[in-house]
């Protein structure tokens, strides 16, 4: 599970490519980092991934599935967005437990799966608490408990932390990096920052106006950049 495949993937607004043609492989379990400018289509291809935009043309497949113009909720991914879009009137329990109700989950069930992700997400002692008595940071713990208990095939991050300031965006991204040692489960992270990209990722994809410029891990690409872009971008000199 976790396996993500993009096959000649292009998605055009109107006339205007914004991916002209993207391959791209995600293994099981991987931490896969989209990085590039502004702009460059980072969320588009999220997006795509996710089923939020259909491809124009392509195929995309999950654990050899072809998923093309599937449903969102037919793709068992699980998408946390920059803002965490809880519910302000119930319990932080309830928030998480949310999507298990609407699946018509046992209650006993239910609290199994809550007690584990709150213990996951360092959230035991605040489950009672409403989203507006909690930090931004515990907030994004919640949104992610939310995806974490309906067992996703993989997490989808778009610039979690980029509401947070420094300080606790530097926690988050270990709490992050934490969570997916533990889970082991594919994560693709969203970003801007170099930093995030070589602190977190396994692979990253750089991005440069809608194509890949390259895939490596942090030190292949910080030690043998493919082009100038990647260089200048990654932080090395070439
Ligand atoms: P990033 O996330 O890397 O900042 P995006 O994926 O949001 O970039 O956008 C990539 C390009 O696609 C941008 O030029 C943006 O204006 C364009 N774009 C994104 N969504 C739409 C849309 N729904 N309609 C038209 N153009 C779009
Ligand atoms: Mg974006």
């Amino acid at each position: 599970m976790g396996n993500i495949q993009l096959k000649n993937v292009n998605k055009s607004f109107g006339n205007v490519a914004v991916i002209p043609r993207i391959d791209l492989t995600i293994n099981n379990g991987e931490f896969v980092v989209f990085v590039g400018p502004s702009g460059c289509g980072k969320s588009t291809l999220l997006r795509l991934i996710a089923g939020l935009e259909d491809t124009t043309s392509g195929t995309i497949e999950i654990d050899g599935r072809d998923v093309t113009g599937a449903a969102p909720a037919k793709r068992r991914l699980a998408m946390v967005f920059q803002s965490y879009a809880l519910y302000p009137h119930m319990s932080v329990y309830k928030n998480i437990a949310f999507p298990l109700k609407m699946a018509k989950m046992a209650p006993a069930a239910i609290d199994k799966k809550v007690q584990d992700a709150a213990r996951v997400l360092n959230l035991t002692s605040y489950l009672d608490r409403r989203p507006g008595q909690l930090s931004g940071g515990q907030r994004q713990r919640v949104a992610i408990g939310r995806a974490i208990v309906r067992e996703p095939s993989a997490f989808l991050f778009d610039e979690p932390l980029s509401n947070l300031d420094a300080a606790l965006r530097g926690n988050m991204r270990l709490e992050i990096s934490e969570l997916h040692h533990q889970l082991k489960t594919t994560m693709i992270y969203v970003t801007h920052d170099q930093v995030e990209a070589m602190t977190m990722a396994d692979k990253i994809v750089v991005l440069n106006a809608g194509n890949i410029e390259q895939v490596g891990s942090p030190m292949e690409l910080y030690h043998k950049p493919d082009n100038l872009f990647v260089a200048g971008f990654i932080g090395s000199p070439k």
